[in-house]
């Protein structure tokens, strides 16, 4: 069984943020790269992928790579220039690991993807395209020129250039979180149970306590109380309430010498 992932794997509605945008890689060499970047993509709801001339691709790295998101893959689109790429978006967001000296706002991812989920839930619902440079020489001046603004991943200063699916894989998670994304709740099937079944529970376990004369019905004192307050703040799942009511049973047929049940 595979571990519930944090995003729905569903497709994201029209009406998301996640639908609007974007991701641009231009010019990628190693086509397990752009595998990598469409499995980033898929695991926080992002599906847009568009490539810039890439060196290799279709390729069998690039589907190893991807994964679960073989559909990202194939509905990735190829364009042999960037302004073709950026053509029907009406803003355009770099990645880059050094902030250049050029005019325009450079943010963290999460400052970025918390004013981009704010301005989309305001009405501001143009498309929008993230852009990220070759792998071993990043975006040329010109390409970020054409840029509105320029996402900074910050490394403390150490080493600042970040593998390129990684560091969509960060902008990924910021704005799937800014969107929305969220740990799933406990999976159906471990939900607690409702109190009828407690109620079951309750007198199963008192028949099964006075069986034993842990439980003297003439001096029942706060006992049931207590246990109730206990299982009570465990709030059994069905599995765990069927293993309580197991032990309950056994004990029971110990009582009765494991004679025919009543
Ligand atoms: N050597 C190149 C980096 C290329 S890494 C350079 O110094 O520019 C490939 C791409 O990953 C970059 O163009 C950028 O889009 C993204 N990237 C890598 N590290 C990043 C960081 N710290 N912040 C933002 N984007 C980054």
């Amino acid at each position: 069984m595979s571990e519930p992932s944090i995003s729905a794997d569903a497709a994201p509605g029209p009406h998301s943020l996640l639908a609007k945008l974007r991701v641009v890689l231009v010019e990628p060499q190693h086509p397990g790269n752009i595998g990598a970047c469409a499995r980033a993509m898929k695991n926080f709801g992002l599906r847009e992928l568009a490539l810039v001339a890439p060196l290799k691709f279709p390729h069998a790295d690039a589907s190893a790579m991807a994964s679960n998101a073989g559909d990202v893959l194939d509905a990735a689109q190829v364009y042999a220039t960037l302004p073709e790429a950026l053509a029907d978006c009406s803003r355009v967001v770099a990645s880059s690991a050094r902030p250049r000296y050029i005019s325009v706002p450079v943010s963290t991812p999460r400052d970025w993807a918390q004013r981009a989920a704010q301005a989309f839930a305001a009405g501001d619902g143009g498309r929008i395209a993230l852009l990220f440079g070759r792998e071993r020489t990043g975006l040329t001046n010109e390409e970020l020129e054409r840029a509105h603004e320029l996402i900074v991943i910050p490394t403390g200063g150490i080493d600042s250039s970040l593998n390129l699916a990684a560091a969509v894989q960060i902008l990924s998670y910021e704005i799937g979180l800014a969107a929305g994304a969220a740990i799933p709740q406990r999976i159906v099937g471990d939900q607690p149970v409702d109190q009828t079944e407690m109620e079951r529970f309750y007198e199963h376990l008192q028949r099964a306590l006075i069986g034993t004369r842990f439980l003297d019905p003439e001096h029942p004192r706060l006992l049931m109380r207590r246990l109730r307050k206990l299982f009570g703040r465990a709030a059994p799942s069905a599995n765990e309430m069927s293993i309580l009511r197991g032990i309950l049973t056994s004990i029971e047929d110990v009582l009765r010498g494991f004679g025919p049940r009543p």
